[in-house]
């Protein structure tokens, strides 16, 4: 049986931390969290990081925008936003309506604020392995699980299924900073079972409950499980997590893993935002 990598556990002390810090700041670190529209699921999400936000000591304003909003007017509040020495940090809870250009809405944050890490001068700075730059939360987020076991990273070969700008690219990039040997695989790689079998560290993705399965694992191995997908009403990840927990050294579950982590990185990256500001 595999050691369960428990980001609940992780994220509890990770808000020990935050609020022990929070609490000797002469203000509070504030996020403001931009919602366009009404999609079901970010509400839970913006729900996660107001609960979670709050526990540890810090403001954060929920600022809701409808659906047929102009871009003039997204960009004009993000501007305020910028300008506000009350607020530390900004983020778009995506997705937005398509109708909206997303880029230029993210490159209107100011990069000090961006605590997302989506903003070009942040995932440039994560390319050059600037530490000064954001990482986006639930890359982060891994590698603080990873680093928490005492999972060696540095001349493993890692596998990460998934090339989203949100969560592959860094992920992987992240991996590469810390030494690994990176192989980024996707929708169209040939052979996933043999891409899998051969690596240390695998880093699931996709979004498609069931895809790892024992065929792409092997003993000694670590697993950790982003993906995310609601399925007859329960959150369910990519890895098929009862046969592969058998075979594998560390394995992370759904719910309960990376998702937890993902929410207390976030507000990591508030409280650097903070400091950076009142420096
Ligand atoms: P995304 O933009 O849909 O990207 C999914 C990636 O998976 C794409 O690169 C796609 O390849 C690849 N893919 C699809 N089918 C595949 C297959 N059969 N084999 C190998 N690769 C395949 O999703 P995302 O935003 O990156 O999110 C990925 C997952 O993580 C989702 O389930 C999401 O809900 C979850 N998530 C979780 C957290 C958390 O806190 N736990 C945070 C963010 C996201 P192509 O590029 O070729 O299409």
């Amino acid at each position: 049986m595999a050691t369960i990598l428990d980001g609940k556990a992780i994220r509890d002390e990770i808000a020990k931390d935050l609020s022990s810090k929070i609490q000797n700041l002469k203000s509070q670190p504030k996020l403001a969290i931009i919602q366009i529209g009404d999609v079901p699921e970010s509400n839970t999400y913006i729900g996660q990081k107001i609960k979670f936000g709050q526990s540890v000591g810090a403001i954060v304003d929920h600022i809701k925008l409808p659906e047929d909003v102009t871009m003039e007017d997204v960009v004009g509040k993000i501007e305020d936003l910028n300008s506000d020495t009350n607020t530390h940090g900004i983020i778009v809870q995506l997705p937005i309506p398509q109708n909206l250009d997303k880029a230029a809405i993210i490159e209107s944050i100011t990069p000090e604020k961006d605590v997302d890490g989506l903003h070009s001068v942040n995932v440039k700075k994560l390319l050059d392995n600037d530490p000064s730059g954001y990482i986006p939360a639930t890359t982060k987020g891994v590698i603080t699980m990873l680093e928490h076991y005492n999972v060696t990273i540095s001349g493993k070969n890692a596998v990460v299924i998934g090339r989203s700008a949100l969560v592959g690219k860094p992920t992987a990039l992240a991996l590469l900073n810390h030494d690994a040997t990176v192989t980024v695989c996707h929708s169209q790689t040939k052979d996933l079972p043999k891409m899998t079998q051969a690596a240390d560290i695998i880093i699931s993705a996709v979004g498609s409950p069931g895809l790892v399965t024992k065929k792409h694992v092997k003993p000694g191995q670590v697993v950790v499980d982003v993906g995310t997908t609601i399925v007859d009403g329960k959150l369910k990840g990519d890895v098929a997590f009862e046969e592969v927990e058998k075979v594998v050294e560390f394995i992370s579950p759904v719910p309960g893993g990376a998702g937890p982590l993902t929410v207390a990185s976030l507000f990591q990256n508030l409280l650097k935002a903070y400091e950076g500001q009142n420096a």
